[in-house]
């Protein structure tokens, strides 16, 4: 009888807490300003045509960045004229715009200009060439169009415009353009950090690439989700090796190197680094539980009870796992030399991307814990790099992009996230607790699967957009 009293409190906590859903109202009026929308289409165009790849990577061109450099100069100069331009690292470019009020802490707009390579022998692949910035059937084509120029372009169009209009910015704005992002950031992003800090200067918040609008992220969810990134993972890599006696592969040992090698692996890569829902990941499940179907809703909505059901579901979705926890990713081996001779030792090499709740260092000891074997060494093979900070949800800052967000594009949900690749905003760590990653360009897995990769391109509809969020975005600083 107490049993049944208790199931019956426990179904009513569930479904009260589960609660209904609503979804974003789709037919609200979205905020819009005045976009000279050939202008943009073809300043996007033109800022592809040049190769700005990566310093030290095949393809990269020093006289390419500095036509960047130019021809930004050209497009765009009433900026260059009102804000003082500082060159740092040789190509990246650290704009400050005075603002009304210099009590208050200034704000920074990220974008990198580098590109990442066509990969030879896929150019033919490209409906259109892959650095023309042809204008074919509404979009602007080529390297660069998403990552990054269509958001430097976009920041730049929309600060243009409003500095013809009249605009000078209630707080100070700086604009940091990096030109190795796509390499680390080490001397772009990095020293123009090191150099603001030099300078005393606090940043009240910062905004870079990261997350997008994503369509059809998740099964059975139809309202697009713009994530918010609040925080970035890390990364190390674990070098294994398995030592065991040489000799002549005719009268081989029970276990020779490789099979120890084989054997460590399989116990990593069956041992995931352990997940929870926490932190970022709790945040996102909170921010898209009301669009979510009813089932999954129930059970984002009485983790108390269902985490562990949470975890395994999401943990299939190799995205929602990388979410989860610290991830295990065996990418490099090698042993042996030639195919009758036992190897005395055999190396390889694992890549973790580490969650804010763990370091490279717990890492390494969670692996060494795990082989526990005097046969295997664990090291790491270099020091790695720590998740970055995570940032406040509920500051004024976030408030800002979140309702920017929801002005511009009425029909999504704004959900913060953890981004699972490096940007450069992790650069600007030191220099504000309010370090956001996000684009506000609407993206599907065709699309996800077009940057860093081939056919990459923006639709002048959604370019368009992107200038209206980030006019709007100055407007209500
Ligand atoms: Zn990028």
């Amino acid at each position: 009888m107490l049993l049944a009293a208790i199931a019956i409190v426990a179904v009513v906590v569930i479904l009260i807490r589960t609660g209904a859903g609503a979804a974003p109202d789709a037919s609200a009026e979205a905020v819009t300003h005045s976009v000279d929308e050939a202008q943009a289409a073809r300043r996007l165009a033109e800022s592809i045509r040049m190769r700005t790849i990566s310093p030290g990577v095949v393809g990269f061109d020093p006289e390419h960045m500095l036509a960047f450099r130019d021809w930004l100069a050209r497009s765009y100069p009433l900026l260059h004229s009102r804000a003082t331009r500082t060159l740092v690292g040789e190509y990246s470019l650290l704009f400050e715009l005075p603002g009304e009020d210099l009590s208050l802490k200034p704000a920074l707009l990220a974008a990198h200009f580098d590109v990442v390579p066509v990969v030879p022998g896929t150019e033919g692949d490209w409906e259109q060439p892959p650095y023309s910035g042809a204008q074919v059937d509404g979009f602007v084509w080529g390297r660069g169009a998403i990552d990054d120029k269509g958001s430097l372009v976009a920041i730049m169009e929309a600060v243009e415009s409003q500095l013809a209009a009249g605009y000078t910015p209630p707080r100070t704005l700086y604009f940091a353009f990096g030109h190795d992002e796509e390499i680390g950031g080490a001397d772009g992003a990095m020293q123009m950090a090191a150099k603001l800090a030099a300078d005393g200067v606090e940043l009240a918040w910062v905004l870079d690439e990261g997350g997008v609008i994503g369509i059809d992220v998740l099964a059975g969810v139809s309202t697009p989700i713009a994530t918010v990134g609040i925080a970035e993972k890390g990364s190390v890599s674990l070098e294994i090796v398995a030592s065991a006696a040489g000799g002549h592969s005719s009268m081989p040992p029970r276990d020779s190197a490789i099979a120890v090698l084989a054997g460590a692996i399989s116990t990593v890569n069956n041992a995931p680094v352990p997940a929870a829902v926490d932190g970022v990941t709790a945040n996102f499940l909170d921010a898209i539980a009301p669009i979510l179907p009813f089932s999954q809703r129930l059970a984002v909505r009485n983790r108390w009870l269902l985490e562990g059901v949470l975890i395994d579901q999401l943990s299939k979705a190799p995205a929602a796992n990388a979410m989860l926890r610290t991830t295990t990713a065996p990418t490099m081996i090698n042993a042996g030399v030639k195919e009758n001779v036992l190897p005395s030792t055999a190396r390889a090499v694992v890549n973790f991307r580490v969650h804010p709740r763990d370091t490279p260092d717990s890492i390494e000891r969670y692996v060494s814990n795990r082989i526990a074997s005097d046969r295997v060494s664990v090291a790491k093979l270099d020091e790695g790099r720590e998740a970055s900070v995570v940032s406040p949800v509920d500051g004024e800052a976030y408030a800002l992009i979140e309702q920017t967000i929801n002005r511009v594009f009425p029909e999504v949900v704004v959900a913060p996230y953890l981004v699972v690749g490096g940007t450069d905003a992790r650069h600007y760590d030191s220099l504000t607790d309010n370090v956001y990653r996000f684009i506000p360009v609407p993206m599907d897995d065709s699309d996800r699967a077009r940057f860093h990769g081939t056919n990459e391109r923006i639709a002048v509809s959604d370019l368009v957009r992107a200038v209206i969020f980030y006019q709007d975005l100055l407007l209500n600083l």
